[in-house]
């Protein structure tokens, strides 16, 4: 019996600080190239790592943008009832990566170089594989946040992993494999 060929899809929705993004909706999801299906590792929130008020007035005033318009949450974890420590996101990531047997995914050269320094391993930016914009993907998410965004699930970093993954499972589909990816 061979191993299980497994990918994992990272996403997260993230505040900015003078330290870089913030971690504040974390998912991780499995894919099974061998069975072509997917399924959600790791899905859970943080609280902020410090207080609100030692952040750059720029950044704050980025990050309310964000919460008015995009995901939704609030820093220091109000909405969605709070979250994991911020200390335990690297084991948090490492644990739900640790069953990728084959590359690990996300999207955007800023989140590729954070996550990769957490999982200290590669990670490829989807931007780099041919990912089209996310309206123009074509396929729809399977799997539902049980966290709740104001606007769009567009702003969901559990929607956002598995639309990825279900792009990449179809690219390997039309590709009869999985070397578009080194392209
Ligand atoms: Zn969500």
């Amino acid at each position: 019996m061979h191993a299980k060929q497994m990918a994992a899809v990272i996403d997260a929705e993230c505040f900015q600080s003078q330290h870089g993004l913030i971690v504040r909706e974390l998912a991780v999801v499995k894919v099974d190239l061998d069975a072509s299906s997917l399924e959600c590792a790791q899905h859970c929130l943080f609280e902020a790592p410090f207080d609100e008020s030692l952040l750059r007035a720029k950044h704050r005033r980025c990050n309310r943008w964000l919460t008015a318009h995009m995901h939704g949450f609030e820093w220091a974890g109000r909405a969605g009832g709070g979250g994991e420590e911020y200390t335990l996101l690297p084991q948090i990531l490492r644990a739900a990566t640790s069953l990728a047997t084959e590359e690990i995914f996300c999207k955007g050269e800023e989140k590729r170089k954070l996550f990769s320094a957490l999982v200290q391993r590669p990670v490829i930016n989807l931007e780099t594989a041919g990912l089209p914009k996310l309206s123009e993907v074509g396929v729809e998410p399977s799997l539902s946040c049980k966290f709740g965004h104001r606007f769009s699930d567009h702003h969901c970093a559990l929607q956002k992993a598995c639309l990825f993954a279900k792009w990449l499972l179809q690219q390997q589909r039309a590709e009869g494999g999985y070397n578009i990816f080194y392209l």
